[in-house]
């Protein structure tokens, strides 16, 4: 099949030549046919989602019910669409020992009971290949917890990835490009510092072996040079034919538990795009600069940041005197990595700004907005600046039976008055967010009064003018709330980061990659920081986000991209390049 073939078609035509793409459900294509001509395939995909979001509850619940039980009774006795048959196949349903299948059977009534209607999971999952039965069980179990809302939101994001894959399959189309992004970090994540999950910290030889492993790989792509500067950054140069250069990258070190993309696939995103430029032979009128940042996420020693704070100058001497939880000290681990460990030499990893074009970085999302969107890619306004505090309010401990509530001094109902403060508050104006993560009541008692109350804050907003306000209105709430409850408290400053605003003009560059691609252009802040936060002060920077699976969930095993969606990224990333 083929874009033109449904362009063209009648509307009749049209719904029949996608017959079987959602199951049992023509009245998505009949609505989705007013919307073409479809500039591409994803165009398309995004289309019949939106139908989805758009129609009635009772006709999303009717989908989700027009759907079989995952090795259920109708899969037993054949009876399911030729599509289905194939997928649950394909993940080896149809051969379960009997345990996998009486766990399955049971799973099925509870879910059914629990939300009435039936457990929907792409069983070919983000790599397209399939997944295993025992991820399957595991997958079931874990969303048989879930909030019904939620869950039935998951399951109309499930069928349409099935209707994705069985789009593919129509219109004989891989994502090549993709499943090679997705390979390359299955193949990295089996470098870690321990052996359950992946947790990849600094200068451990795990983190060695992933730089290694990313300079082999860079020179199989065709990059000019490869190599790893002196606090670790990957760095591969694809000369271009002019003098400027264009820097990109993401970060390989990873948190403890961690997902396979994050920071990676801001790596790889351009490292397929210089295979398929050098593959065709091809050079830019400017060199693509590509840098694995040896570390950001701040795991095994108190500053963070350290790769990029390298490339922009502001790495400091006192930093390699930190230690981590065993006490060596940043100079040690260094040198350990077969790093320098030197201020000379990491002062040579310094940019000069009039070299270079700008920064772009790709990076999964982190977060819910592109998935609960149905939406591939969007385009980042804003890192976040934030301010951090950790505070405690002081107040009375004294015995919960004998003393009258006019005549208490709580300090936990004070912080927890403060909480809910903090969140009206923040939730009054867009893109602003504010988070007491950490409570805690020193040595309380069932009986006792809390006499004390630790707690954490973290502010965030799109603009320092729009985060200083919230801090303003906040530290007030918390005078005026002790003042009135007999408190007093203590509130120290751990952080204070600035905003990071995108460069207008690379941020419209990649509004106009999106387009290209067919693609609506949503754009959204980053709460979370990324490595382009720092070059910031270098340079104009702007970042892409690829929705992330699983409700966006990151630094998190579950963390998840599909390979279609890692294919539309780098496809933006060449559109971009175009533009320049
Ligand atoms: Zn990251």
């Amino acid at each position: 099949m083929t874009l033109d073939q449904l362009n063209q078609a009648s509307a009749a035509d049209f719904v029949a030549l996608l017959d079987g793409t959602y199951e049992h459900s023509p009245w998505i294509a009949e609505r989705a046919a007013a919307a073409r001509p479809f500039k591409s395939l994803a165009a398309l995909k995004v289309a019949l989602a939106r139908v989805v979001r758009e129609a009635s509850v009772d006709e999303q619940l009717g989908l989700i019910r027009a759907h079989p039980e995952l090795a259920g009774k109708a899969a037993v006795a054949g009876e399911l669409t030729a599509e289905s048959t194939n997928e649950q196949q394909k993940a080896g349903l149809t051969a379960c020992t009997p345990e996998e299948f009486a766990k399955l059977q049971k799973l099925n009534a509870d879910y059914n009971a629990r939300f009435g209607f039936p457990f929907i999971l792409a069983v070919r999952g983000p790599r397209g290949t399939g997944f295993t039965r025992a991820e399957i069980i595991a997958t079931f179990e874990r969303r048989l917890r879930a909030h019904p809302d939620l869950e039935r939101a998951e399951c109309l994001r499930q069928i349409h990835r099935i209707a994705e894959i069985r789009l593919n399959d129509k219109f004989g189309v891989k994502p090549e490009l993709g499943e090679q992004l997705w390979d390359w970090a299955a193949a990295l994540a089996a470098h870690s510092d321990t052996e359950d999950f992946l947790t990849c910290t600094y200068a451990t030889p795990a983190h060695t072996a992933v730089a290694e492993q990313l300079m082999a790989w860079m020179r199989e792509c065709g990059f000019d040079e490869v190599s790893r500067d002196a606090v670790g950054n990957v760095v591969g140069l694809y000369k271009g034919t002019g003098d400027k250069t264009l820097l990109t990258g993401s970060h390989y070190d990873t948190v403890r538990r961690a997902g396979r993309f994050d920071g990676r696939l801001g790596i790889f995103v351009p490292m397929l795009v210089v295979r398929e430029l050098h593959r065709q032979g091809k050079r830019l009128p400017f060199g693509l600069e590509v840098v694995g940042f040896s570390e950001e996420e701040g795991q095994r020693y108190p500053a963070d940041f350290l790769g990029s704070s390298a490339l922009i100058g502001s790495f400091q001497p006192a930093w390699l005197d930190q230690t981590d939880a065993a006490g060596i000290t940043l100079r040690d681990a260094m040198q350990a990595a077969g790093l320098p460990g030197t201020m000379q030499a990491i002062q040579t990893v310094k940019r000069d700004a009039s070299r270079y074009l700008g920064f772009v970085e790709a990076h999964i999302e982190q977060g819910p907005v592109l998935d609960s969107l149905d939406l591939p890619l969007g385009i980042v306004t804003s890192i976040n600046g934030s301010r951090r505090y950790t505070g405690e309010i002081i107040g009375l401990a004294s015995h919960a039976g004998t003393t009258p509530m006019g005549q208490r001094r709580d300090a936990a109902a004070g912080v927890a008055e403060l909480i809910l403060f903090t969140e009206q508050r923040a939730a009054a104006v867009p893109d602003v967010v504010g988070t007491v993560g950490m409570l805690e009541v020193p040595s309380g008692s069932i009986n006792v009064i809390p006499g004390r109350c630790r707690f954490s804050l973290d502010l965030r907003a799109t603009t320092d003018d729009a985060r200083d306000a919230l801090d303003a209105d906040v530290r007030a709430k918390l005078d005026e709330i002790c003042e009135r409850r007999g408190l007093s408290y203590t509130l120290q400053p751990t952080l204070a980061a600035n905003a990071a605003p995108s460069d207008a003009t690379w941020q419209s560059r990649w509004e106009a990659a999106v387009a290209q691609l067919g693609l609506p252009i949503h754009r959204l802040p980053s709460g979370a920081g990324h490595d382009a936060m720092k070059i910031h002060e270098l340079l104009p920077q702007a970042m892409l986000f690829v929705r992330g699976g699983n409700g966006g969930i990151s630094h998190n095993p579950l963390e998840s991209v599909t390979v279609d969606d890692a294919e539309l990224s780098i496809r933006a990333f060449e559109r971009l390049l175009d533009t320049l």
